[in-house]
């Protein structure tokens, strides 16, 4: 006898039976109509892979420089760490700490917890499925804001273009890059991905 199974909606609870689907179909709730899931979602190794392009581009981008200014033979490059240090040696200090939060410890903590997820169900002993990294992830992830970062060094940009010569970093590049990456890898690393792939390890494992 073939196995039942069932889905609970995330947005109202109604409990459903899972349909078989075909590529590029979803499932709503009848209810809510919220998206249960997808066919032809990602798989771990995709997902991992996409986790640890997030961590070069997030190295990238708080190494190398953000943009250089050259006014009157001067050049003088600026950084991620460096602007917010800038800020602080300028008494501005909540700003500084809100930048740093926001654009440096919130994303790495993000990266890290999303590496430890994909890492532990790839090659973790215990196959237990744990839920406390997925309610950090989730707590994180609203204050993560690279992509407010970014708006605020294109508004600077345009302000600045026609006071001296400005010459985009690798680290802006790789600003821009983690943002798009990062949105596809918050579409990938659903709790209902990270349930299906534990359980199809936990299936490898017992075979
Ligand atoms: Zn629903």
């Amino acid at each position: 006898m073939s196995e039942l199974k069932l889905v609970v909606c995330h947005e109202c609870d109604l409990i459903c039976h899972e349909v078989t689907l075909d590529r590029g179909e979803a499932a709503c709730c009848p209810r809510c109509r919220a998206k249960l899931c997808q066919h032809g979602s990602a798989t771990l190794d995709q997902t991992l892979a996409l986790a640890c392009t997030t961590a070069i581009l997030f190295f990238i981008m708080n190494t190398f420089p953000l943009m250089s200014l050259h006014l009157q033979q001067n050049t003088r490059e600026t950084s991620l760490f460096g602007a917010a240090l800038a800020m602080w040696d300028r008494e501005m200090h909540l700003l500084c700490l809100l930048v740093v939060l926001t654009t440096i410890v919130a994303p790495a903590l993000q990266i890290g917890i999303e590496i430890y997820i994909l890492g532990h169900i790839k090659w973790g002993k215990d196959l237990k499925t744990t839920s406390w990294p997925l309610v950090v992830l989730r707590k994180l992830r609203p204050w993560s804001m690279v992509e407010v970062f970014m708006l605020g060094l294109l508004v600077s940009l345009v302000k600045l273009k026609d006071l001296a010569d400005i010459i985009v970093g690798p680290a802006f590049w790789s600003c821009a890059a983690l943002i798009l990456v990062s949105a596809i890898m918050g579409s990938m690393l659903t709790p209902r991905n990270v349930w299906t792939w534990s359980h199809q390890r936990r299936s490898d494992a017992t075979l």
